[in-house]
């Protein structure tokens, strides 16, 4: 069903070239565009996750397709994501989330429970429990919509071992098989660096790591961050290139944040409800 390796062949570097194509308005353009539109969805999947060192299985692809549909569907009554993400959403959220893969690999080989702080739809901690089903993972949603969403979702896939939580990552935090208890955090595009930190190193084990893709200026804000970080027990920040930004959304996530726990973090953290985010630590 997916994998039409001829058809789907380099889809990024397609991807890369329709850019060129539409700037340049080559004939060879031309040509890729229309080699681009014979692929499918699940294909652009596909090959993008290959290049991620990630082999789907049909029964992933097809894990893919239902959360995309389900997506869509709930989309339709409630606002979960913006139409145009969601149009596009193999590499806006799907590879995207993937991108996170060969860090994860690499940083926590060994690592099995992963929490998902301000997970949204589900990226992008539901993409890669669908990626690496041996994870247990634990999304936490302030929002009932999108909670409500994310249970559903999850039943609908029939993932085992993800636990859903409509509830804010301060209080969470606190609580005892919560705190100091995850191999990896992940949180995307809920802040700044300094209140990712915040809300997900008190999650980490020591030795544990938080993976987050980062948009902007990425260097400069994980030296700007070094400090919170050594507060909350966190060793500084690394950014790297996302090796997926072709597939992704690349002007706005094409950096991800690297940042080992050392140390327990002291119960002053996270701070009260909104806190965080209303007065960034220093
Ligand atoms: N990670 C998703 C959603 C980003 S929007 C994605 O990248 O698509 C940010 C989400 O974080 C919102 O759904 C919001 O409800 C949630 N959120 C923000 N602060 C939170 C907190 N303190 N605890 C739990 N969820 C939070």
């Amino acid at each position: 069903m997916c994998s039409k390796s001829g058809l789907a062949l380099g889809s990024l570097g397609f991807a890369a070239g329709l850019k060129v194509a539409v700037s340049s308005g080559s004939r060879w353009g031309l040509a890729q565009i229309y080699f681009l539109m014979l692929m499918t969805n699940l294909d652009i999947l596909a090959e993008g996750a290959v290049a991620l060192g990630v082999e789907l299985s049909d029964l992933q692809l097809g894990q893919f397709q239902t959360y995309l549909d389900g997506l869509t569907e709930w989309n339709r009554r409630k606002n979960l994501t913006s139409p145009g993400a969601l149009a596009d959403a193999e590499r806006v959220h799907f590879l995207d989330s993937l991108s996170l893969v060969p860090v994860l690999r690499r940083e926590a080989p060994n690592g099995r429970r992963l929490v998902d702080v301000g997970s949204g739809a589900g990226f992008p901690g539901l993409a890669l429990k669908i990626a690496l089903p041996e994870l247990d993972v634990v999304l936490v949603e302030a929002t009932g919509k999108k909670a409500e969403f994310l249970t559903w979702m999850k039943n609908s896939l029939a993932l085992g071992e993800v636990e859903v939580l409509a509830e804010r990552a301060e209080l969470v935090a606190r609580r005892e098989g919560y705190r100091e208890a995850f191999d990896v955090a992940t949180a995307r595009a809920i802040g700044s660096l300094k209140l990712v930190l915040e809300l997900t190193l008190p999650f980490c084990k020591i030795g544990g790591v938080l993976i987050a893709q980062r948009g902007g200026d990425a260097e400069e804000e994980a030296a700007l961050a070094a400090k919170a970080s050594s507060t909350l027990g966190g060793g500084e920040p690394r950014v790297e290139p996302a090796f997926a930004s072709l597939a992704a959304d690349a002007e706005t996530r094409g950096s991800i944040a690297v940042v080992r726990k050392l140390s327990e973090t002291s119960d002053r953290f996270p701070r009260r409800d909104g806190i965080p985010a209303k007065r960034p630590l220093t």
